[in-house]
């Protein structure tokens, strides 16, 4: 077979595989970003959770010092009932008396049911901290994959691109130039399988002079149909 088209041909499946490196390694940086989003999701729901438990802790504070200080009030009225001395005044003291004790009892009740609400915020707080937890260590082991697989790929790159090099510093540069329009303007496949009596990029049949002349594989020939490169492979 005529050199330069051999070497079209290494250089072709080299190029092929190249592609096919870029593609795997350029969606390496996408995946670690997805990853990375679902612990920065993780993490927020942890944030909401905590942020509701320590908001249920500062309502029931509050609470605590307002049912104190309506307890000091109640004694303080209760203790001023003994030194009224009008009916009127004893009647209004009274009724302030009755209004703390109802102020006493809600608080009382709201308290209660702030302990419970804070002990089920308390267990999902406790759940999400626990999701983090497996979610930051497996980002973290995925992440380490990846960039090992990226490192390898990138190995592997380096090496087929200095292959490549070599290669085509091999072909004739006219003829070079027209193999990379070629894999450019058709997805990647600029020399052409003849076998079938027809082109393989485009199935347009070939003229049996044609095929008779790509059968030897002596000289450049392109398709007729799509410009490609032709060669036969017996
Ligand atoms: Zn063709």
């Amino acid at each position: 077979m005529l050199q330069d088209l051999e070497q079209l041909i290494q250089l072709q499946g080299v190029d092929a595989e190249i592609a096919l490196l870029d593609g795997a390694i350029a969606t390496i940086p996408g995946q670690i970003r997805v990853m990375e989003q679902q612990l920065v999701q993780a993490k927020a729901t942890l944030d909401a959770a905590k942020a509701e438990v320590e908001q249920l802790q500062k309502t029931r504070r509050q609470k605590e010092r307002d049912l104190d200080e309506a307890g000091r009030e109640l004694k303080r009225r209760q203790g001023r009932l003994f030194e009224i001395k009008t009916n009127q005044e004893y009647t209004a003291t009274l009724k302030e008396v009755e209004g703390l004790k109802q102020k006493i009892s809600t608080l009382e009740e709201e308290i209660l049911f702030n302990l419970d609400d804070t002990d089920s915020a308390v267990k999902i707080r406790n759940q999400e901290e626990e999701k983090v937890r497996i979610a930051q260590a497996e980002f973290l082991r995925n992440k380490q994959q990846r960039e090992d697989e990226l490192r390898k790929l990138q190995d592997r790159l380096s090496l087929l691109r200095k292959t490549r090099e070599r290669r085509s510093g091999n072909v004739e540069t006219s003829l070079l130039q027209l193999y990379l329009r070629l894999l450019k303007s058709r997805a990647g496949l600029a020399v052409a399988n003849t076998t079938g009596r027809s082109c393989e990029g485009c199935h347009v049949a070939l003229t049996p002079q044609l095929y008779n002349e790509i059968r030897r594989n002596e000289a450049i020939r392109t398709c007729e149909g799509c410009g490609r490169i032709l060669y036969w492979k017996g």
